[in-house]
């Protein structure tokens, strides 16, 4: 493994780099360096939008079924070499080794369920009422930026588009998890895709993300990651006016109404804000308690943090791991300390170390209480096992303070009543409400509204992001 991490994916082969920098990769938990990546430039950046250039000719004219047959191949390969994907996240970024096998690598085979559903479905030729013909086709080469945090979640919800639509495309993974990426581009070499359809440049973004978004032979950016990455990648893709699809940051509320079962509700929604250790584009990391509520849910809140032990991400169980590099533990120790100096009140957790861990980037869950949503912990995306708790008066209150945020990917709503959810959930801008517990299901489209980003990821909406559109007029 750690022979290929010196390698780019370019043109159906690994090959060398053409820049000699390089960047030691590191596992969260034993701080131990694991390997080292070699980085590309803009150099490797042109090497493979050519490759993938040359290869878009033949493989956008190939049928829907041999695009199906090689993406069938490879959910056989994903379900085999699932185990693996695993290790290697779990290694990487610190996902307990259990939640890297049922979430984080699981999304490689659920994705692609989802995607080969709708690619089986999907209208490609329709006949419009005037007589017109509208064809789907692909777009042209596509440039693929994921982060380190669902690193194949989110590398699958862009290549298998790709693949599936007739696109070619070059990937840059985040260069904190190469381990899974390179697995992933084996995987796709493995499955039979023919040579410079996928492609691979490891590389910082400034560097290897700049050259592919202002590249002009690249027709769309398709990005994840944090809002100001997400604004460079547009303003470096302006001149060659691609289309630029967004997955971008996140400060979802969660509703939480008296009505609701509040024990089990306000436990689970403690457990998801923390899941991953809080680094979750989507995370319902602002809890919003009705006051006739109030005090109860901080008890269970601040009970259920406490009960969530830390641990080796190696060990089986439902511990949380540590934090995917020292940046962000300093980035979300200060926010914590933010908070405490703004006067929220600490419930538990903290900006300490915990003493019990003498090595590894691991930090208490932390819940804090009487945040008011102007304060920075309520503003900003921590993007770490933290979570305010806002109180609120009345429906109308709650859904002012849910929305009062720059950021709309998720919401959550808890309540015993079926209309409230509706007409609730109706007034929430978000891309997604989850209602009493309801969790993703693949093949379902996932995006943002505002700040979040632009575009849809996953299933048919998922596809079309990749199609451009045109229309046959005869004489
Ligand atoms: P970034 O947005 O910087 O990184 C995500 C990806 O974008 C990486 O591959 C990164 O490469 C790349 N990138 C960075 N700058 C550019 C650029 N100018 N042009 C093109 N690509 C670029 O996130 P961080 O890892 O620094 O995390 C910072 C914060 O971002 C987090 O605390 C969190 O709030 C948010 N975030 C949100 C994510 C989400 O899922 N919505 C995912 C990750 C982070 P490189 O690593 O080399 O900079």
């Amino acid at each position: 493994m750690l022979e290929t991490l010196g390698m780019h994916y370019v043109g159906g082969r690994w090959i060398t780099p053409l820049s000699d920098a390089t960047m030691p990769v590191t596992n969260p938990a034993s701080e131990a360096q694991i390997g080292t990546l070699a980085m590309g430039d803009a150099r490797d950046v042109d090497r493979a939008a050519k490759a993938a250039a040359e290869a878009f000719e033949s493989y956008a004219q190939t049928s829907r079924d041999d695009r199906i047959a090689l993406l069938e191949t490879l959910l056989q390969i994903s379900r085999d070499r699932l185990e693996d994907l695993a290790k290697a996240i779990s290694t990487e970024m610190g996902a307990p080794i259990t939640m890297s096998r049922e979430a984080q690598a699981d999304a490689a085979v659920g994705h692609l369920e989802g995607f080969l559903e709708a690619l089986k479905s999907q209208t490609l030729r329709e006949t419009l009422s005037n007589g017109d013909i509208l064809l789907r086709e692909p777009i042209g080469v596509c440039g693929l930026i994921t982060p380190w945090n669902w690193p194949i979640n989110q590398i699958a919800l862009k290549v298998l588009p790709a693949l599936a639509t007739g696109c070619t495309c070059i990937l840059k993974p985040s260069e904190y998890t190469p381990l899974s990426a390179n697995l992933y581009a084996q995987m796709i070499h493995d499955a039979g895709t023919p040579p410079g359809v996928f492609n691979l440049v490891h590389g910082d973004g400034p560097i290897v993300g700049a050259a592919l978004s202002r590249h002009p032979d690249i027709q769309m950016m398709s990005f994840t990651g944090s809002t100001r990455a997400g604004q460079a990648v547009t303003r470096d893709a302006v001149d060659t006016v691609k289309r630029v699809t967004l997955e971008l940051g996140g400060k979802s509320p969660n509703l939480v109404f008296a009505d609701c079962d509040l024990e089990t509700q306000v436990r689970d929604s403690v457990l998801e804000c923390m899941y991953n250790t809080g680094q979750s584009c989507d995370a319902p990391t602002r809890l919003l308690v009705e006051r006739a509520c109030y005090d109860r849910a901080l008890d269970i809140a601040k009970h259920t943090a406490e009960s969530l032990a830390l641990g080796d991400p190696a060990q089986e169980g439902d511990h949380i791991g540590p934090l995917y590099d020292e940046i962000q533990l300093t980035r979300v120790r200060a926010l914590i300390q933010k908070g405490i100096d703004e006067g929220a009140r600490l419930l538990t957790g903290g900006p300490d170390r915990p003493a019990d861990f003498q090595k590894g980037w691991y930090l208490r869950p932390t819940v804090f209480a009487d945040v008011s949503n102007d304060m920075t912990i309520a503003q900003q995306e921590i993007f770490g096992p933290v979570l305010v708790i806002i109180p609120f008066e009345d429906e109308d209150h709650a859904i002012q303070i849910a929305n009062d945020t720059p950021y709309g990917l998720a919401a959550y709503l808890q309540t015993g009543d079926p209309e409230r959810a509706e007409r609730v959930a109706a007034r929430l801008r978000a891309g997604a409400v989850h209602i009493n517990g309801g969790a993703f299901n693949y093949g379902s489209p996932f995006g943002g509204y505002k700040q979040s980003g632009n575009g849809r990821e996953g299933g048919l909406l998922g596809l079309e992001d990749y199609q451009e559109v045109k229309t046959l007029h005869f004489g």
